[in-house]
């Protein structure tokens, strides 16, 4: 077996694993607006319609850019998770480097997050809780109770992937689960015809509602299959991405 072989056979069940709650984190922040860490939270989405339209080639792909076309205060309100993927894996490969092992560890942790943000197609619209199509709420449903309620473990999807640069990779994410965000809306728009008028009302909540079942059971139902390929894509993601790193830092020993 060839030495690359090997680092998959260790580099996805460590993907798998550090995936686990990865999309618990920011979900919260996003829609509860308390807590805020102001300097994190708009590292794991993009409303990438707010900046461009559908297949967003406008984009910049230099921050600085990015900052000068919008400013401070827009890209901390539309995020900028592809930059972040970047800037940490550039951190990444300079840790990895130096043998400084236990941070780059940490680090691979954090762009974890960030890829499977990624891959939740509600992280990439402004749209991201149907508050502008009357699916209220519908982010924190699919994200959390589905996930919590129906995925028992998360199977990888897909193959390990040549990364160009770590920002066109997350681009190309944005881009597929952009496409994907319909799906999503129209499930929670029929499943919510299942409920009353009150009871739709409070699903743009935390609660963990007692109606809720067949609310669930139809969005699964018609998503549960696109939930869970998004999530073992993701997994697959993050190792691609790991190893572009470790070979950009001249594929150093691992312990
Ligand atoms: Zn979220």
């Amino acid at each position: 077996m060839k030495r690359a072989n090997i680092i998959w056979l260790i580099i996805v069940p460590l993907a798998l694993t550090s995936f686990v709650g990865a999309w618990g984190y920011d979900g919260h922040r996003r829609i509860n607006y308390m807590d805020i860490d102001s300097e994190e939270f708009h590292r794991h989405f993009i409303d990438a319609d707010y900046y461009d339209e559908y297949p967003f080639t406008k984009i910049p792909k230099k921050y600085e850019e990015l900052i000068s076309l919008y400013g401070e205060d827009k890209i901390r309100k539309y995020g900028i998770a592809p930059w972040a993927i970047n800037e940490t894996c550039e951190r990444i490969i300079d840790l990895l480097k130096k043998n400084q092992l236990e941070e780059a560890i940490y680090n691979m942790g954090v762009v974890g997050h960030y890829i499977a943000d990624l891959h939740m197609p509600l992280h990439t619209v402004i749209n991201y809780n149907g508050q502008f199509s009357g699916n209220d709420g519908i982010h924190k449903r699919w994200e959390h109770r589905l996930v919590d309620e129906y995925v028992k473990k998360i199977k990888p999807v897909g193959k390990i992937e040549t990364v160009e640069d770590p920002w066109s990779f997350s681009m190309k994410i944005v881009k597929e689960s952009f496409k994907l965000h319909h799906l999503i809306l129209e499930a929670d728009t029929k499943a919510r015809k299942l409920l009353t008028k009150e009871q739709a009302d409070r699903l743009n909540s935390y609660d963990v509602l007692s109606f809720e079942k067949p609310y669930l059971d139809s969005l699964y139902d018609d998503t549960g299959n696109l939930l869970n390929e998004r999530m073992g894509r993701a997994v697959m993601r993050l190792a691609s991405l790991w190893n572009y790193c470790w070979e950009q830092a001249g594929r150093p020993k691992l312990p």
